[in-house]
């Protein structure tokens, strides 16, 4: 499932091909991607413009000119190709969204969503997240309280989005990995040195993740040369048995609370 830097990727290179630009058609092949009638859909999105693109934990949230928003969650195998019919990728689509010359597809999205909602609703529906890791307002002071009242697995608390806002299953390992720190270690035991060593992991991991255009398997266009990089820079997921960066023993791969995780025995206390 994408996260954080996915979906920011995600942002970034669609803010430079979508926004401003005019919707000038929509179509929609499967209704239950979306929360109104595709009529409804349809009236309420062509003519408009998307005025910015905003990220929110795992979502994306496209604005438009007429106050509303759609709320994009790629769940579990979604994911976007911008282009035209003729490079278009040959799946299914479930809502189709063309601004002129180019169409926003919305591909494998069966548990994810693309749903318009009023502002009221749109706050309704992100007021339970946590913080945003990246958030400059977030500080290693308000990490480290938050970390200090909560006991249990780090993992589970790193990918519990009340908690804090974007992580999954691949960055809390990689985060656990870059801290020093098993994925089982008791986070109520954690004390203030090793909170900012996490911290700092944390925003490190992330960033270099953004940076590296994310885990994606597919490009958002022809010519896309950052989605995806991360697939080859991964320091311990999906690694079970490599050889670990740092020492060398063999990255173990496990199940935490039914969740799969990588770890590095040796160099993870
Ligand atoms: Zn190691």
């Amino acid at each position: 499932m994408p996260e954080l830097p996915e979906m920011e990727t995600y942002r970034m290179l669609l803010t430079k091909l979508v926004v401003g630009k005019p919707i000038t058609d929509v179509r929609v092949g499967r209704p239950k991607s979306i929360n109104v009638l595709p009529d409804r859909f349809h009236g309420e999105l062509v003519g408009r413009t998307i005025m910015e693109i905003q990220r929110r934990a795992k979502y994306l949230i496209f604005r438009l000119d007429s106050g509303s928003s759609l709320l994009l969650h790629l769940m579990l195998g979604g994911w976007m190709h911008f282009g035209t019919e003729a490079d278009k990728p040959d799946r299914n689509t479930q809502v189709e969204i063309d601004f002129g010359a180019g169409t926003l597809y919305f591909i494998g999205l069966r548990l994810g969503f693309l749903h318009l909602l009023t502002e009221p609703q749109l706050s309704e529906r992100l007021g339970e997240l946590g913080p945003e890791p990246l958030a400059l307002d977030f500080s290693e002071a308000t990490f480290r309280e938050r970390l200090q009242s909560k006991k249990g697995a780090l993992k589970p608390l790193l990918t519990n989005q009340q908690w804090i806002a974007g992580i999954g299953n691949c960055y809390s390992d990689e985060i656990c990995f870059e801290a020093g720190l098993l994925p089982t270690h008791n986070s109520g035991e954690i004390g203030p040195d090793v909170a900012s060593a996490l911290f700092r992991s944390m925003r490190t991991v992330l960033q270099r993740a953004i940076h590296k255009g994310g885990y994606m398997e597919n490009p958002l266009y022809c010519g896309d040369g950052l989605t995806g990089g991360y697939n080859d820079a991964y320091l311990v997921y999906d690694r079970g048995g490599e050889a670990c960066y740092r020492c060398g023993h063999s990255i173990v791969s496990d199940h935490l609370s039914s969740r799969k995780v990588f770890y590095c025995s040796n160099c993870q206390r």
